[in-house]
């Protein structure tokens, strides 16, 4: 028999499980043992073999290799060999950098892969659904992505998008009774939930009968999701750079080689010495190195919290210039604690502190009995069984499971005594309707012990006032009129304005036996019982968070479902709302269409009792305006708004897998702060990506510049292919990587957001690789021209001067490249691992000079000290001609 028509209690015994306390680690053990991981095969993954072969697959190097094997054949065996390990020396780093890039793309897609809530030895807790297996208990909400292939044991409204599997986006309402149909498909198994589809409303508990790729999802292997595009605008407008690139430097390097041989210089040293100087000027590296570049920022992003999931929004997070938050959780603590309580006129506050269900109620400043306060007993009670949370003892401390809104109803009940379990033996719950933030109500349907039957509601207190009729005051029903109704609404105000989240409860009896259908029917008319008031501190990083983006030109708006006042009151304390910032309330934003709400969006720093979707509008406007947005959201119906931001942001711990998987970025910490700090890392990796595209392009100048002006000034060749390999592969390489690890600059959060559409050579530079390019291009030639002139005998000495200046020149000018404005406005040594590229570039451009076995491989005679004199001299030029001109601009 088939599980969708087994009976429940048979299913238990035929999956070999328990309902009640799920498996053991033992047989859990034992299961990914015998059946492994719940993972879908992925596609074949290319082999190294396969990537190191791949780093010589381009053009120019082909040639390069081509060109030394004739050379090898003529008898230049030394060079040859010289040159043939270099390419390899360079393919091997090329290999490395490529497989770092992989191999952390690869973590970050484990970090961001989706957690269950699994039953096992008794207790709920957290798996990666990779870890599930056949017979685990799973538990799922609204917003949940099903982990595996389960046979449903408990709904309560539970919904499910099956989309994926069947192509039919309207949800399923699913159900545990067995199905008759023996063969029925997939659409209309309404007792299993599968694999990869979606809870779009309720929540329910199934047991695994199949994982991996034994599921519904597995089977159909053509569906599997496949990887998004990861290039980001700046790695697709670099690659576009790059052809450019090669032609102007091919194009350089036939000039050199053809008035070379005019000049006189024989065909075939010529052609040699023009590939080896294509091969090190075209910056065919350059997009691996920005990949690892970026990937590296991204793992620098994890160490804070922040999960990129989409490449390209590290980027995009540089451009931010306006954050869109949720306050509760993201800007507050979500750690709440009721305090106040009010009822028909009486206010009663409540001590105690966090999840400890320990405290006393006082009534005008005198401790009270909570018995003998019967509208205080009803409102605790039902606020303790109209929730979905539960609170569990660990030791001394209490673990709640669940939203920490209605965990702060547990708690203020449990101070008052009661206990939910003894409660659910006085009243059974019949029916639930969920909460959701567009309602922003839950209902339950109960019945009592005597048989009567009660809706219980609670929910935003302004919400359930307007579809209440009745209000319990003096231990009576009374009809709301005006005068009751404006004392609910002044209570509401007095508790939000001391920055107070509230929900009130409300209830009605109903006929025994009705079956409510639809919350619509259950949700009115109403009898108002009170309203309960918690704190929800702020985060203490927040104030100082939202400054710092203050001060980058970025705007933080905060966007909550909760009260209007509350949402002020902590705005102001969070310095969001300023005297000239404007407050909207989701009633004003529906009656606003995109175009006018762009009118005001800018004006506005706090929208308050607003839907999900408002979210969307709110994006839609302020991109109108030509704001980046960076929008926060958790549940399902965030999603949308997530999508459309520039970069959605999804909350790591409260937040559902759907927002999750529309997101490009996920708190870890769930913490604006967290937010922040990822823009600055934003920011700070498109600058450092900006400084080696600085550093190598002008080093690339250079390099060409000088066999270029040597052949128009009919010299011999002043590098010798050896030695351009050499510089491509020791000094550009390894700072470059370097300079990709930089700090931020200490202005990098006091200036204006990025433009989107700004360019790579944008602020300036292009001017400063060309200039910097010709600097050390003209040095170089100059050394080289100096010695030659002196002895134009000893022409290897003379090349050898023109190496090391050139070395020298790039290893002096990458420290400028730390900064947009000078050398001097930083410490230069503040990059260890520059420090260290540069050092170790010396040491090996020292042993290439003095050391004899290399000598003749890389054509090289020691320098005279002396000589150094001129060397550094020279190649400190480029550098004190840069630090003087922005020296001589401050102080015009
Ligand atoms: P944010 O969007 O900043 O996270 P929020 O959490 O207050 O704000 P919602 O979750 O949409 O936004 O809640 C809106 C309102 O609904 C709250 O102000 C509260 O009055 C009410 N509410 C919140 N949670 C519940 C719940 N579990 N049951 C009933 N009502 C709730």
């Amino acid at each position: 028999m088939k599980f969708h028509e087994m009976e429940i209690s048979k299913i238990e015994k035929a999956l070999e499980t328990d309902f009640s306390s799920g498996l053991s680690q033992e047989q859990v053990k034992h299961r990914l043992k015998t059946n492994g991981f719940n993972e879908l095969d992925a596609g074949e993954k290319q082999s190294a073999l396969l990537l190191f072969f791949s780093q010589f697959k381009d053009f120019m190097v082909l040639v390069l290799l081509a060109a030394t094997l004739i050379s090898g054949l003529l008898g230049e065996y030394i060079d040859a060999i010289a040159i043939i390990a270099i390419v390899i020396i360079n393919g091997f780093l090329g290999f490395f950098q490529e497989r770092r890039a992989e191999k952390s793309l690869e973590a970050l897609k484990e970090l961001s892969a989706p957690q269950v809530h699994v039953l096992r030895d008794g207790r709920w807790g957290k798996i990666p659904s990779k870890e599930i297996v056949i017979g685990d208990i799973l538990k799922f909400s609204s917003g949940d992505r099903i982990g595996a292939d389960v046979r449903i044991i408990e709904s309560k409204s539970l919904e499910i998008e099956e989309s994926a599997l069947t192509g039919e986006s309207l949800p399923v309402a699913k159900h545990i009774e067995c199905l008759t149909n023996p063969n029925p498909g997939i659409g209309d198994m309404e007792n299993i939930a599968f694999m990869g589809t979606m809870v779009t409303r309720g929540s329910g508990v199934g047991v695994v009968m199949a994982t991996g790729m034994k599921t519904a999802m597995g089977q159909i292997a053509g569906l599997l999701q496949s990887a998004e595009s990861q290039e980001t605008p700046l790695q697709r407008r670099l690659e576009q750079l790059g052809k450019i690139l090669i032609s102007v430097a091919l194009m350089l390097t036939v000039l050199v080689v053809v008035i070379g041989v005019i000049q006189g210089h024989d065909i075939y040293t010529m052609f040699l010495a023009g590939v080896s100087l294509a091969v090190a000027a075209i910056p065919e590296g350059l997009p691996a190195i920005v990949t690892v570049a970026l990937s590296l920022g991204v793992q620098k992003m994890i160490k804070k919290n922040a999960i990129v999931r989409k490449l390209p929004a590290v980027e995009t997070l540089g451009c931010a210039s306006v954050i869109c938050s949720d306050k509760t959780g993201t800007m507050t603590q979500n750690k709440m604690t009721v305090t106040h309580l009010w009822s028909g006129g009486q206010t009663w506050t409540v001590d105690g502190s966090g999840y400890q269900p320990k405290g006393n109620f006082y009534k005008n400043g005198q401790t009270v009995l909570p018995k003998d306060e019967k509208a205080l007993q009803q409102m605790l009670i039902f606020g303790m069984l109209c929730n979905h949370s539960e609170l569990t003892k660990k030791g001394e401390e209490y673990i709640l499971d669940g939203d920490p809104t209605e965990g702060a109803l547990l708690v203020s009940a449990m101070k008052a005594g009661f206990q939910r379990k003894k409660l659910l033996d006085e009243f059974t719950i019949i029916h639930e309707f969920p909460f959701d933030s567009a309602r922003k109500m839950m209902s339950i349907h109960v019945k009592d012990k005597q048989g009567r039957h009660f809706i219980v509601t609670k929910g935003a207190p302004d919400v359930l006032l307007g579809v209440s009729e009745a209000i319990l005051w003096d231990g009576k029903s009374q009809y709301l009129n005006k005068d009751t109704q404006a004392k609910v609404k002044d209570a509401i105000n007095h508790l939000a304005s001391q920055a107070l989240r509230t929900i009130a409860i409300a209830y009605k009896p109903v006929p025994a036996n009705t079956v409510i259908l639809s919350e619509h029917e259950a949700e009115k008319k109403l009898t108002l019982i009170g309203i309960q008031g918690m704190i929800d501190p702020p985060r203490p990083e927040v104030r100082k968070a939202v400054a710092e983006c203050k001060e980058a030109g970025i705007k933080t708006v905060m966007i909550t479902g909760d009260h209007v006042i509350t949402a002020k009151a902590i705005a102001a304390q969070l310095g969001i709302l300023t005297k000239k910032s404007k407050v909207f309330d989701g009633e004003a934003l529906s009656k606003l269409s995109v175009e006018e709400l762009e009118e005001v969006v800018e004006d506005v720093s706090v929208f308050a009792r607003v839907s999900p979707e408002h979210k969307l509008k709110i994006v839609n406007a302020l991109q109108n305006r030509g704001h980046i947005v960076a929008m926060t959201g958790d549940g399902v119906n965030d999603a949308p708004a997530i999508k459309a931001a520039d970069i959605g942001v999804a909350m790591g711990i409260t937040g559902t897998d759907v927002a999750k998987e529309a997101s490009a970025l996920v708190l870890l910490d769930d913490n604006f702060a967290t937010i922040k700090a990822a823009i600055k890392e934003g920011r700070n990796i498109y600058e450092n990506i900006r400084k080696f595209v600085r550093y190598l392009l002008a080093s690339n100048v250079g390099e060409i510049l000088v066999m270029l002006f040597a052949m128009i000034l009919a010299l011999p060749l002043p590098l010798l292919p050896i030695q351009i390999l050499w510089v491509n592969l020791v000094t550009d390489g390894l700072p470059a990587m370097a300079l990709g690890l930089d700090k931020a600059e200490e202005n990098v959060m006091k200036r204006g957001p990025r433009s989107p559409n700004e360019g790579v050579f944008s602020r300036g530079l292009g001017w400063k690789v060309i200039s910097r390019g010709f600097l050390i291009g003209i040095v170089t030639l100059l050394a080289f021209i100096i010695i030659y002139h002196n002895d134009p005998k000893q022409l290897d000495y003379a090349q050898t001067i023109a190496f090391a200046t050139l070395v020298m020149a790039q290893l002096i000018h990458v420290f400028d490249c730390r900064s947009e404005r000078s050398v001097l406005s930083r410490n230069p040594f503040g990059n260890q691992f520059l420090v260290g590229a540069v050092v170790s570039s010396l040491i090996l451009m020292l042993i290439v000079i003095y050391y004899p076995p290399l000598q003749p491989v890389f054509h090289t005679l020691p320098i005279a000290a002396k000589d150094w004199l001129l060397i550094i001299g020279l190649s400190s030029v480029p550098t004190f001609l840069l630090a003087g001109s922005f020296l001589l601009r401050k102080t015009k």
